[in-house]
């Protein structure tokens, strides 16, 4: 059953007179992979950092938490977001190339504690450190520092912590590029496995990753909605054309 984790209503982002996102609405829902696509320009990063308390907007943005209502969070800072469950990925992965991937994890999953006292408890990791780990397909390198992973694997871990540190909604920004065929299809099927639960919207220019693995789109263009539904719905809407092809 899916359930909406996140709504955006009306959002706008000005910058100096000019609206990179002007009056979108969006919502997200646990148990679809929701893909955010549109021309180079369209507004998608800056709808992600709107939502993540990186830009400046009008407009609201609530998190839905299943059984304890909605909150707001425009106006909340970066970090209360990131705890309300909102999690965000960057094309460049960001993760403590020193320490291995449990520690990466755990650090993740502790998140607020001390790194030292985390690192000292090595030897019993926490039960959703393992599972995420067998989730996202690295346990036989448990041990491996993240430096020397392959770059594929490090978006993995990248998309682990946030997994880890128990966001609801992850936004993730091209988790495929640079990646090859067979490190594409792994991460198609790994959103598709963390939506069962979550909530997860992924900006991408690749239209066949799109194709293959979208339960929902939106297409941003001009800072707003030019078309949202199925990967047919908007393939076949005159204005995706127009704006993809310019026919
Ligand atoms: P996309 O992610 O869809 O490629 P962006 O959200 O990065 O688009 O950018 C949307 C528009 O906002 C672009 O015209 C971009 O130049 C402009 N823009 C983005 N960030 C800023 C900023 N900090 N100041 C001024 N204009 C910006």
């Amino acid at each position: 059953m899916s359930t909406t984790a996140l709504t955006c209503k009306n959002i706008e982002v000005d910058f100096d007179g000019f609206k990179a996102v002007n009056g979108v609405d969006l919502t997200l829902d646990r148990g679809e992979v929701h893909f955010l696509i549109g021309p180079n320009g369209a507004g998608k990063t800056t709808l992600v950092d709107a939502i993540t308390g990186l830009a400046r907007y009008t407009g609201s943005v609530t998190k839905d938490t299943a059984g304890k209502g909605a909150v707001e969070l425009r106006g909340k800072k970066v970090h209360h977001i990131a705890r309300a469950g909102i999690g965000r990925t960057f094309q460049t992965a960001t993760v403590f190339e020193n320490l291995t991937v449990a520690q990466n994890l755990d650090i993740a999953a502790g998140a607020g504690r001390s790194p030292w006292t985390l690192l000292r408890r090595r030897a019993h990791l926490p039960a959703n450190v393992t599972a995420v780990i067998e989730q996202i397909g690295l346990h036989e390198h448990a041990d491996t520092p993240a430096g020397i992973l392959a770059h594929g694997q490090k978006q993995w871990l990248e998309i682990g912590m946030l997994l880890v540190g128990d966001a609801d909604v992850l936004l993730l920004d091209e988790p495929i590029a640079g990646m090859g065929a067979d490190e594409r299809e792994t991460t198609g099927r790994l959103l598709h496995d963390i939506a069962a639960t979550r909530a997860v919207a992924v900006v991408e220019h690749d239209m066949d990753f799109m194709r293959a693995f979208a339960s929902r789109v939106t297409v941003l263009h001009a800072g707003t909605v030019l078309a949202a539904g199925t990967v047919d719905d908007v393939s076949n809407d005159p204005r995706v054309q127009e704006v993809y092809l310019g026919t």
